[in-house]
């Protein structure tokens, strides 16, 4: 199966490219599966960094093409050339692909524009939203920032993804929305929070709602863009 022109223009801009195997796969909830491969590599050319994440090539059910879907690396360890990638559950390719996977099968990847890293200055909060697509990147952001105090606001779809491990301490405060009318909650969420002028805003959920929380924190908070990290997870 081929990878069409998104293959062509990943290669062109400089992607590259690893096959990564299965070693495991384990239901954390009935909808969030977390599956272990070999990296093939990848964790040797690419350090390791908060909510690092590469391109996964899915095949799609009634076509000859694989196609390009954005997964986050979760517990990299280089030694062992291994990592794990979890799945929130719904009804699309790669989360069928998650379901059906078993040992031994392989994957495509490509990495390319991974490159978060924490800000220079430590600011005096973090204000982060996401969702159970983007609660892997949240946790290694987490796990990054250490004691630096942060608010987490995450939409949840199903009533057990509350049970997700969210790598919070003492100096995180989270809070779980469900998701109705397309992300309204979050998006009350973002205009009503106070934001003090030197956070740092993480955004990363649907695409509308993403785009409309960081209207909110440039337009009602005045957050300028170089203090925010956002990216559309899903569509
Ligand atoms: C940088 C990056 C990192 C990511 N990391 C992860 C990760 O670690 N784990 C993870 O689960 N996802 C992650 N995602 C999101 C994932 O790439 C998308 O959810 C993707 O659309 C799933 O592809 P699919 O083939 O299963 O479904 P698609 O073919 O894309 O969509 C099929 C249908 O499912 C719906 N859908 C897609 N995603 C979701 C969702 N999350 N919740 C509800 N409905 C959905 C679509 O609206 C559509 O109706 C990441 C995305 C990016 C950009």
């Amino acid at each position: 199966m081929g990878k069409g022109l998104n293959g062509l223009l990943t290669k062109a801009w400089g992607g590259s490219d690893y096959r990564i195997t299965v070693t495991a796969s384990e239901y954390i909830t009935d909808k969030f599966l977390r599956i272990g491969f070999t990296a093939g590599g990848l964790l040797a050319d690419h350090p390791v960094h908060p909510t690092q994440w590469v391109r996964c090539w899915i095949p799609v059910d009634d076509g000859d093409k694989l196609h390009q879907r954005g997964y986050t690396l979760v517990d990299q360890d280089p030694d062992k050339d291994h990592f794990f990638i979890d799945f929130a559950i719904h009804d699309g390719p790669a989360a069928r692909w998650a379901q059906q996977a078993s040992v031994g099968d392989e994957l495509e990847v490509t990495v390319l524009g991974s490159d978060f890293q924490l800000p220079e200055t430590k600011p005096s909060e973090y204000l982060i939203f996401g969702d159970t697509a983007s609660l892997p990147a949240v946790n290694s952001l987490l796990d990054a920032i250490g004691d630096t105090p942060a608010r987490i606001w995450l939409e949840w779809q199903y009533e057990t993804d509350q049970k997700i491990p969210v790598h919070t301490n003492s100096h995180h405060e989270l809070t779980w929305v469900q998701r109705i009318e397309d992300g309204k909650l979050l998006r009350e969420a973002a205009h009503e929070l106070t934001c003090p002028t030197d956070a740092f805003a993480w955004i990363a959920c649907d695409g509308p709602t993403t785009r409309s929380v960081v209207k909110t924190f440039k337009q009602v908070h005045g957050l300028p863009k170089s203090a925010m990290k956002y990216q559309a997870y899903w569509k």
